[in-house]
């Protein structure tokens, strides 16, 4: 808006002529600026000429005013003037009587007045210039605070503006606002700020103000939560600029306040949902590791303070989810979350590594029993039944604990062992806990090998039969000893470590998927020793001797099972029923729809169904109503009590009773003694297994048993 001052437009309104005639003689005497002069002779002339001039691109630059018109009183003349054209300088032109009147309207807007009879050229062109010039400068002042108040006014954001040398602060109504107060409630100070300011953030937005002030930043920019008039808090970004002297030191801030509030909650729900697990709420594994790197530095920096972390799954939680449902698993794990916390003191943390993994982080752990006390706490609370949707459900967990040591570096590698010992405490029971050693490592290193070595033997006919074979344990009847039928038992030829037994490895091959190869290669052993029975005589249509076979219930998870079943009894041209499959009890409380179309088949194709281990860990046994079972197996830890417990006979009795409702028999294994196998003959179990019998023995073996076996009856009778 700044006009170039080459050629100045003036509008004077004089009734005296020969003064106009004067004034105008003298600006013309003037070289540069050129001064264009429109002469009006009264007032209402002059606002006329200045009405028709609608915008303020106008031409005219300044007003000369004489205060003696005819048309007017004479401050009034001033006003009616400046209301016309607000922005137009004024410069009076007066009498020496005026000279108090004249001083007031400069003090009211005018910009200068002049006695005309001190008029001369100079000093009038200089009066015109310095008008005009003050008066652009004051329209831009006047311009930039009208931005300025209708930018305060018009922003979402509170402004502020501290005068650092007096410590006053301004803020507009809308920071008061933010903060659920009234302007009239805000005190003009730097503290109404600081004191707001909540406790944990007040230490950083401290450094960052000074770092601005000794400019060290570009820009002032801070985010933190300030205290409402209800006492909560908001989350704001507060941005700011100092103005500096010219040694650079600020002076003066001003700036904005954010409401960021919702933004910061985003935030936070997303940072939550990155480290926390979705159903428990509990921390995942990506925060717990960090917590345990921080508690391990800690513990490594201070020389003090050890920590603890616990690592445990839910036994049977597979069994419960399989068999009720994911509803219940979810609720199960939420429950477990929720016990969690109630066990754990304030510093310790707890988090859901996956599934039913949870692990807990212990600080402050001097002793490894202080350590063990919290767990088995942990252990009690989650063994008290809890009851979903109705149902009593009873878990319970094995723990590995793992107290901090300065060799570890990185927390997953305390994860790693901890994890081992859990699987250590599996291996005394369920519920059990097992603190973590050294020489676990070098076991779960050895299991590691071992299930590449068992890989690899798998992987060819001829390499399962250089270093797997089976044994066959006779079964006879009770009533006269006579060999009905072997089981099979799996052995591994070690070349370093010699025989494995199938205790060992089996978890081992039911946790990798190699049981599926390894069962089939046992189960075609089994059936070619039949067909060698056969051939030898020794196995009639009138004397037959079958053979059982030992299938994991991981097997049945493969539908082509029972496929696979049948072409072996075809390849080697033997009678279904000489083949009796032994399952364990756990797969048939699990009820699942397709194990039991799997064994409705293979009942169908005269194959028998044993249940191995019967009595063991189970006390609901109506799923014996509907499948299709031939033989209850004793578990061998009743057997090995007999005379031990009274109550013990009860409980084979019962179960032999149970059996002959159901008209399906029963087979005692694990009979080491001729007093067990006299009691159990009382009881009327029909079938004996055992050390007392026999040891298991290799196929060959097997004639020579057989053969000395009807031998032996023959002389009985
Ligand atoms: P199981 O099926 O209950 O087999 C009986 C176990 O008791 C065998 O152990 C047998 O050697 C042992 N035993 C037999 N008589 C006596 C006795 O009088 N006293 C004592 N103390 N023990 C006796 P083994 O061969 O070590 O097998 C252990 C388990 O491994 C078996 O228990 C079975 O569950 C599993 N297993 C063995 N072979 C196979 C297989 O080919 N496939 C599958 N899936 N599991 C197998
Ligand atoms: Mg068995
Ligand atoms: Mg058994």
């Amino acid at each position: 808006m700044v006009k170039p001052n080459n050629n100045v437009q003036i509008l004077m309104v004089e009734d005296n002529f020969a003064e106009a005639e004067m004034i105008q003689d003298m600006l013309r005497s003037i070289d540069q600026p050129t001064f264009n002069i429109i002469h009006k002779g009264c007032l209402a002339d002059g606002i006329d000429y200045l009405k028709n001039q609608n915008n303020r691109s106008r031409s005219i630059d300044i007003v000369l005013l004489d205060l003696h018109l005819p048309d007017g009183t004479r401050f009034e003349l001033f006003e009616r003037l400046s209301n016309q054209a607000p922005w137009l300088p004024v410069i009076l032109l007066t009498n020496l009587n005026d000279e108090e009147l004249a001083s007031k309207i400069v003090r009211n807007g005018g910009q200068d007045y002049l006695l005309k009879s001190e008029l001369e050229p100079k000093l009038l062109a200089r009066a015109i210039r310095y008008a005009i010039e003050r008066k652009q400068a004051k329209e831009a002042l006047r311009e930039s605070e009208e931005r300025y108040t209708l930018v305060v006014q018009g922003t979402n954001d509170g402004i502020w503006d501290w005068n650092i040398l007096t410590n006053d602060v301004y803020y507009s109504p809308r920071w008061a606002e933010l903060l659920q107060c009234r302007p009239e409630e805000i005190s003009a100070n730097l503290n109404e700020w600081i004191n707001r300011i909540h406790p944990a953030d007040l230490e950083f937005v401290r450094t960052t103000l000074q770092r601005h002030r000794e400019g060290l930043s570009k820009f002032f920019k801070c985010e933190h939560r300030l205290q409402r008039k209800d006492g909560s808090y908001i989350w704001v970004l507060v941005r700011g600029l100092a103005v500096r002297d010219k040694d650079g030191k600020a002076y003066r801030m001003a700036g904005s306040l954010t409401n960021i509030n919702t933004q910061k909650e985003t935030e936070e729900k997303l940072f939550h949902n990155a480290f926390h697990d979705d159903l428990t709420g509990l921390p995942n594994r990506a925060l717990f590791i960090d917590r345990t790197m921080n508690a391990l530095e800690r513990s490594k920096r201070l020389q003090i303070g050890g920590f603890a972390v616990l690592f445990f799954d839910l036994d049977r939680f597979k069994l419960i989810n399989d068999s009720l449902g994911h509803i219940y698993g979810d609720q199960l794990l939420i429950k477990v979350g929720e016990m969690l916390k109630t066990c754990l003191r304030s510093c310790d943390s707890a988090a859901r590594l996956s599934g039913d993994e949870f692990a807990v982080l212990l600080e402050n752990i001097q002793d490894v029993s202080e350590a063990i006390l919290i767990a088995e706490r942990i252990q009690l609370a989650i063994q008290t039944p809890t009851r979903i949707k109705g149902r009593n459900i009873v878990v319970s967990a094995s723990m590995g604990i793992i107290l901090s040591d300065v060799r570890y570096t990185i927390p997953e590698d305390i994860l790693r062992d901890a994890d081992i010992a859990m699987y250590h405490a599996k291996l005394r029971g369920k519920g059990c806990h097992a603190v973590f050693q050294p020489s676990m490592h070098k076991r779960s290193m050895m299991r590691m090998e071992l299930e590449n070595e068992l890989r690899e033997i798998l992987a060819s006919t001829e390499s399962c039969q250089e270093n797997l074979f089976v044994v066959f344990q006779p079964i006879v009847a009770s009533h006269n000893k006579r060999i009905l039928g072997f089981e099979t038992l799996v052995r591994w030829s070690h070349p370093e470590r010699g025989i494995i037994l199938p205790n060992e490895f089996i978890p081992l091959a039911e946790e990798t998927g190699l049981i599926h190869s390894l069962g089939i290669w046992v189960l075609r052993q089994a059936c070619k020793q039949v067909r060698i029975w056969q051939a030898r005589g020794l196995s009639s249509k009138s004397d037959p001797i079958s053979v059982s076979v030992n299938i994991s219930g991981k097997q049945f998870s493969r539908p082509d099972l029972v496929d696979q079943i049948e072409n072996i009894i075809r390849e080697f041209r033997i009678s279904p029923s000489s083949l009796n499959l032994e399952i364990t009890e756990r797969l048939l409380v699990e009820n699942n729809d397709s194990i039991m179309k799997s064994m409705e088949r293979l009942r169908d194709l005269g194959i028998s169904l044993q249940i191995d281990d019967f009595g063991r860990g189970y006390s609901s046994f109506s799923y014996l109503q509907h499948i299709p079972v031939n033989t209850l197996k004793i578990d061998s830890l009743f057997i090995q009590r007999i005379g031990q417990n009274k109550n013990n006979a009860e409980i084979i009795r019962s179960i032999v009773g149970l059996a002959k409702s159901l008209k399906i028999s029963v087979i005692a294994e694990g009979v080491e003694t001729g007093h067990q196998f006299q009691q159990l003959k009382q009881l009327e179990c029909q079938f004996i297994q055992g050390h007392y019998i026999s040891k298991a023995v290799r196929g060959e073996a097997t004639e020579e048993l057989i053969i000395q076996n009807r031998k032996q009856i023959a002389l009985d009778n």
